[in-house]
């Protein structure tokens, strides 16, 4: 993928993790990834249409998966895409935590762990330092 490309998704997500929310700032050890939101495990392409920027968590537990089962009704459903979905109606912060709003939030934030201890703690943190998620 060429510089210019993963330049311009950082700049497009403004620097957040386009799944959780996460900002940049708030983990600068580890440079967040520009992934494939349809892998190229399954013909995924390098296009911005295809591309999202996300934390390590996001990425590491999305991997190639395109779907999860829904906690709530235990029905296979696709995952969060940010280039088509809307992040404020799929998900909302509840404290330091998110939460699904429809089938695709709920199978996304329990796919990605999204609510992991070190997760939380680390929006807990923010919060308690005055931060917006
Ligand atoms: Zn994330």
């Amino acid at each position: 993928m060429k510089a210019e490309t993963k330049h311009l998704v950082r700049e497009r997500a403004n620097y957040r993790c386009e799944y959780c929310g996460l900002r940049q700032q708030h983990e600068p050890l580890v440079k967040f990834h520009v992934e494939h939101i349809i892998a190229q495990f399954h013909g995924g392409l390098s296009e911005l249409s295809n591309l999202a920027l996300a934390c390590f968590n996001c990425n590491v537990y999305k991997g190639t998966n395109l779907a999860g089962i829904d906690p709530d009704s235990n029905q296979l459903e696709r995952l969060f895409n940010p280039r088509t979905d809307d992040w404020q109606e799929s998900f909302e912060h509840l404290g330091a935590r998110i939460v699904g709003k429809t089938a695709i939030g709920r199978t996304t934030v329990w796919l990605l762990e999204m609510n992991s201890d070190e997760r939380v703690e680390l929006r807990q943190e923010l919060l308690d330092a005055g931060e917006q998620l």
